[in-house]
């Protein structure tokens, strides 16, 4: 293929990821972000997909856990009301998603989807132009209650 120039918007782990292999293809990138990298999920999240987290996040009982959540400092989502035409539409589309029909559809996708990440993280590890932590030691869950663990699984 021939080398284009290519100009990446957001430098999270996807922006990242997906640099790294179109430089690795050849081409020439430039990723351009908003903040300094250290704002986004990503960095929150120390750049790692889990392979072990399936559910998708619209999913039944979202709504109202969401909104319980916006009440409380120490959750892990939040979202400024406003009347925005984008967030209006995104939030009836993530509403008439939170079904168990839409569950099960998108179980298989991102379970795929996190295993090959998983590969891909293992493949990057190996490679001497990336100098990154990683290790694979599995995952302890707890769970405070049975239902808590049902819910997730
Ligand atoms: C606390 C926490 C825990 C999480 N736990 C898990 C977990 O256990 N398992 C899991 O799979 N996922 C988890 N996630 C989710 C996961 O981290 C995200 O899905 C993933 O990091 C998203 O990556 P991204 O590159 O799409 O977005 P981000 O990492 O958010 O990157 C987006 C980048 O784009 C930039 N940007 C945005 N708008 C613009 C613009 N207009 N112009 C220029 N730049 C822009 C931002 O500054 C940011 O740097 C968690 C997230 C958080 C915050």
């Amino acid at each position: 293929m021939a080398q284009k120039k290519i100009i990446i918007i957001g430098g999270g782990i996807i922006g990242l990821s997906t640099a790294y292999y179109l430089q690795a293809d050849g081409h020439e990138v430039v990723i351009v972000d908003k903040g300094n990298l250290k704002e986004g999920a990503s960095h929150l999240n120390a750049g790692y997909l889990t392979p072990s987290h399936i559910v998708p996040m619209a999913a039944p009982g979202m709504i109202s856990k969401g909104m319980r959540w916006m009440f409380d400092a120490s959750s892990p989502f939040y979202i400024k009301p406003r009347m925005n035409k984008d967030l209006i539409s995104w939030g009836i589309k993530f509403m008439k998603s939170c079904t168990p029909n839409h569950v099960q559809r998108s179980l298989k996708t991102i379970l795929d989807i996190n295993l090959l990440s998983k590969e891909l993280y293992l493949e990057m590890q190996q490679s001497p132009s990336l100098d990154f932590h990683l290790e694979t030691k599995g995952l302890l869950m707890a769970y405070q209650s049975s239902q808590c663990r049902k819910r997730r699984s």
